[in-house]
């Protein structure tokens, strides 16, 4: 549902992705791991087209987007802003919440703008939602009013409102103070139940990323130095930069 075939980023004179190649499967759970700066976030924000990239294909819930060399950067059109829009969730480290909108109001509308939702329809699933993340009574709250745990379930619920195949999270832990990471932690590890949703995560927690994924990649500059199953990368790592990883985190 995801691949990435030869796709190179550059920012300015930094080669930050170099003829990068990965794919996820539907359903799969996979989490990026690796040193700050290696390429994480691009790799994300690449996929939700925050970011252009100047090389390669990169192929998104059956829609192929290609950049021939030497032709400057891909850009997405509308039309594939939509189309994204409509299929990937993202959830940010900073919970990105529309300050001026209530709780129920940041559930309800993109479903309602993107996908044309009526507003019974829109609301009726955002309260399940809600309740799923354990905060039906803070519905007509403002963004301000809570914590950043509240604040960080509140922003998986708006991404879980489009029913979109794949959830992309980036760090979504870091920016919280280590009482709250739990209920978080809590919600996205029950996500990960849900047999149909894929899942990316970059995350710091690693008994986390051991628990939840199928399959955990250890980026190193730009590229994947090593994958595999959870239980062998963390327990027998092969490549000598997982393993100075691993010891400097674990
Ligand atoms: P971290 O664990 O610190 O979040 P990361 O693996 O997510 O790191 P990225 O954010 O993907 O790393 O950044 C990869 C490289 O690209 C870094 O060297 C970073 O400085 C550079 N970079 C990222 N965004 C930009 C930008 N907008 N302009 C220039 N350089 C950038
Ligand atoms: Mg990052």
């Amino acid at each position: 549902v995801i691949r990435f075939a030869g796709v190179t980023k550059r920012f300015g004179p930094l080669t930050v992705l170099d003829d990068f190649d990965f794919a996820v499967a539907p359903g799969e759970k996979v989490t990026l791991i690796g040193p700050s700066g290696s390429g994480k976030s691009t790799v994300l924000r690449i996929l939700m087209t925050l970011e252009p990239f100047q090389e390669g294909t990169l192929e998104l819930a059956g829609i192929a987007y290609h950049q021939p060399k030497g032709r400057g950067a891909f850009r997405a059109s509308e039309q594939h802003l939509r189309q994204i829009r409509t299929h990937v969730g993202m959830v940010f480290q900073s919970f990105n919440l529309f300050p001026h909108m209530s709780v129920l109001r940041n559930v309800v509308e993109a479903p309602m703008v993107v996908l044309g939702l009526a507003r019974v329809e829109a609301e009726c699933r955002a309260v399940d939602l809600l309740r799923m993340v354990g905060l039906s009574d803070k519905k007509d709250h403002y963004p301000s009013q809570l914590s950043g745990g509240q604040q960080q379930r509140v922003a998986i619920a708006r991404a879980l409102a489009m029913r979109p195949r794949v959830l992309l999270f980036d760090e979504p832990t870091s920016a919280l103070d280590p009482q709250l990471v739990g209920e978080v932690l809590g919600v996205i590890r029950s996500l990960a139940h849900e047999h149909d949703l894929t899942m990316l995560l970059v995350t710091h927690e690693m008994r986390f990323a051991r628990e939840v994924s199928d399959r955990v990649c250890f980026f190193d500059k730009g590229r994947i130095a090593e994958q595999g199953e959870p239980e062998r990368i963390f327990t027998n790592p092969e490549h000598p930069r997982t393993r100075e990883f691993l010891q400097s985190v674990l």
